[in-house]
């Protein structure tokens, strides 16, 4: 966890909870900055620049935010790119890194006028023969590194569907020759979670032996995978050891071959992870033969991360921070087994307090669904210590509004 100053106070939580009603996504904008500068600092020495990936979190106050740091952004949608240009990024800003998109929408992309990432060899040989060397694009190579912290968010191994194989590459260069395609930039992306520094650095002589086949180059992508600590001495990537190493060989590689490439990262989890909490409400204390159960306003319909994968969420009690400590589980409202946490050691709960949830910035709010037919918790941004909403709670008119209901 990050120190007590980076962290927005639980009495402060709970007035906003209040005043703003549960379940609730609270998002600390500083604390996205304190992120995006610990890359910056970590990376000075070589030209490297950071492109938000913002399936994470698209709230578009967000995206702004982000955008007036100054860093790009990454996206895999065309809508994810409409987003980005609606909240002011410039188009040379935003990359797009779709996967199995067909044509259209990557000729979409391109009207845009943003960067480009192919992953896969039939659209390649489209693009190229449809455009040649008018568009530059980059291309998603797949380094066949198994990295990462669940096999679900893991996408560089054999089996992956993401990016063209690194053995495909003479059938790369053929299409490229075939079709002047100009590629100017190699991306990679291994998957979520990467604690190990020594993976990014064999990452990058792939890309670094990959290189040699690619005269116009510019950039190098490695994607993310930055871990942050979920808990209490939890191993997060080392970014400093990180930026050090990869400076090293980055200038290294570029001064040898006089090729003055940038060296590009797509942080997701690392900017917006740890600047999110997700405050819930305990409706019941359920105690059973066998455990004392939590039953709280929300459900995997609004945070699916522990059910997805297993995925770690420090809880407290904010109601009662000082209570006797016992052990709980912590399930939500939905007629599905939706565990958050088990056999949690958390202050005393009683009916009505309020829990939070840490680590909620990250794939929280943006993979909750109307399950049960119940409503979306709303979004609230704190910047200069003061709570705004941006994003109302659904009401029941939400549920309904795209439903055509027949005569
Ligand atoms: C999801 C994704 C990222 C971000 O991953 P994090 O683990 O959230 O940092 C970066 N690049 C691409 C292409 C992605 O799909």
């Amino acid at each position: 966890m990050s120190k007590q100053s980076d962290v927005l106070a639980t009495d402060f939580l709970v007035k906003i909870a209040e005043e703003f009603g549960t379940p609730v996504y609270i998002y600390h904008a500083e604390k996205i900055k304190t992120q995006y500068e610990k890359l910056q600092k970590a990376f000075h020495k070589s030209d490297t620049r950071f492109f938000y990936a913002c399936k994470a979190l698209t709230n578009i106050n967000i995206l702004k935010y982000i955008n007036s740091l100054g860093c790009g952004l990454d996206t895999v949608s065309i809508q994810e790119v409409q987003l980005g240009l609606k909240a002011g990024f410039d188009p040379k800003n935003i990359i797009f890194t779709p996967n199995c998109v067909d044509l259209q929408e990557i000729i979409a992309a391109k009207d845009l006028g943003v960067i480009i990432n192919i992953d896969n060899i039939s659209i390649l040989e489209q693009f190229g023969n449809q455009f040649g060397d008018s568009y530059p694009i980059s291309i998603r190579l797949n380094p066949h590194i198994m990295a990462g912290g669940n096999f679900k968010i893991s996408t560089g191994h054999v089996d992956s569907k993401f990016g063209i194989s690194i053995h495909q590459m003479r059938h790369i260069e053929r299409i490229v020759k075939s079709t002047k395609l100009k590629v100017t930039g190699l991306h990679m992306h291994t998957g979520s979670e990467i604690k190990d520094v020594d993976v990014f650095l064999r990452g990058v002589e792939i890309m670094f032996e990959m290189a040699a086949n690619f005269p116009d180059l510019q950039s190098i992508d490695l994607g993310s995978g930055f871990k942050v600590a979920y808990q209490l001495g939890d191993p997060e990537t080392d970014i400093d050891l990180l930026g050090k190493k990869l400076t090293e060989a980055f200038n290294k590689f570029c001064t040898k071959n006089e090729r003055p490439l940038q060296l590009w990262f797509e942080p997701g989890k690392f900017l917006v992870s740890q600047c999110g909490y997700f405050v819930v409400k305990a409706n019941v204390i359920k105690q059973t033969t066998a455990t004392v159960f939590v039953g709280v306003n929300s459900g995997f319909n609004h945070l699916i991360r522990p059910m997805f994968y297993d995925a770690f969420h420090l809880i407290r009690n904010i109601s009662n921070p000082k209570g006797t400590e016992r052990i709980y589980t912590v399930v939500g409202n939905i007629c599905e087994t939706d565990t958050f946490g088990w056999d949690r050691k958390i202050n005393e709960v009683r009916e009505g307090d309020f829990l939070v949830f840490y680590n909620a910035g990250a794939y929280g709010f943006e993979m909750s669904s109307n399950f049960n037919s119940r409503l979306k918790p709303a979004e609230v941004l704190v910047k200069d210590g003061k709570p705004q909403l941006i994003r109302r709670r659904d009401v029941l008119e939400d549920l309904l509004k795209n439903q055509i209901e027949l005569a």
